[in-house]
């Protein structure tokens, strides 16, 4: 269908529910029923989808969700194997529950938790090592991007976390593109703001890995998206599906995001 994101170039879209620290056991599985529900009729099967909740509810979820067809992943990981790292999950440890993604260098690791750039990269090598697909984070600040450097910064933290993987797979690598400023925050990109960097994200995954890894690898929005706001994003050329965070604690309103995709006239 005309406009459906990723459809043009191939990339399958993905969409994914960045549930952050809310969420329960028994809300995990209702919203997975709701998925299922909605995907009964084959509409969701052209689609990635994760689900990305608290730690604690993978092993809990990771049933319901093969049932829905979804993906589980996480929302972190840490980037030694096992030892004496007090607090600390494995990217095998995650396998183990259910997953098979991981988020890598989310914003609020980042300015929050004072994630650097080494400590990205190093888990994006760990996730990848251990067999999980990884989604990675990037996007300037508010300042940043009043400075105009917003494409500057994304393209160093994109350069410090792929340039050394060798090969890299577009199966198992999706770049998010997630201005901090947009984030929970109820300000979203405009589609043009949003098509400008997902452009140059792209361009920068060329320059780094030269072939065809840029052209099929997945360049998802995230910062604020709503079922209101998503259908103008996602029809932007090199927009390839959404991170969601808020609204993808109601699954009425995830499901509403993925559908406008389909009323699109790009
Ligand atoms: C996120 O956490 O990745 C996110 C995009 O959050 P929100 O949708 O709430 O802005």
């Amino acid at each position: 269908m005309s406009g459906e994101a990723g459809s043009v170039d191939g990339r399958c879209p993905f969409f994914g529910a960045n549930w952050k620290m809310n969420g329960s056991g028994i809300e995990g599985l209702s919203w997975l029923g709701a998925l299922q529900s909605a995907g009964s009729d084959g509409s969701l099967s052209d689609l990635d989808i994760a689900l990305f909740p608290p730690f604690t509810l993978l092993p809990v979820l990771s049933e319901a969700a093969r049932e829905a067809g979804a993906a589980l992943g996480s929302q972190d990981l840490f980037y030694e194997s096992r030892g004496a790292f007090t607090g600390e999950i494995s990217a095998g440890m995650l396998v183990e529950a259910g997953c098979s993604w991981a988020i890598v260098g989310h914003s609020e690791r980042r300015h929050i938790l004072g994630e650097s750039h080494d400590t990205v990269a190093r888990k994006l090598r760990a996730a990848l090592g251990s067999g999980l697909g990884v989604v990675l984070c990037v996007g300037e600040t508010l300042p940043e991007r009043e400075a105009g450097m917003e494409k500057a910064v994304v393209e160093e933290m994109l350069g410090s976390a792929l340039a050394g993987i060798a090969d890299p797979d577009p199966a198992v690598i999706v770049v998010a593109y997630e201005p901090v400023w947009a984030i929970g925050t109820g300000r979203n990109a405009t589609p043009e703001q949003a098509s400008a960097m997902h452009g140059h994200v792209r361009g920068v995954l060329a320059r780094l890995h030269p072939g065809p890894f840029a052209g099929s690898c997945r360049i998802i929005y995230g910062g604020s998206v709503n079922p209101g706001n998503a259908g103008s994003i996602l029809a932007m050329p090199d927009v390839d599906g959404a991170l969601v965070g808020g609204a993808s604690l109601d699954a009425g309103s995830f499901l509403g995001i993925i559908e406008s995709r389909r009323h699109t006239s790009g």
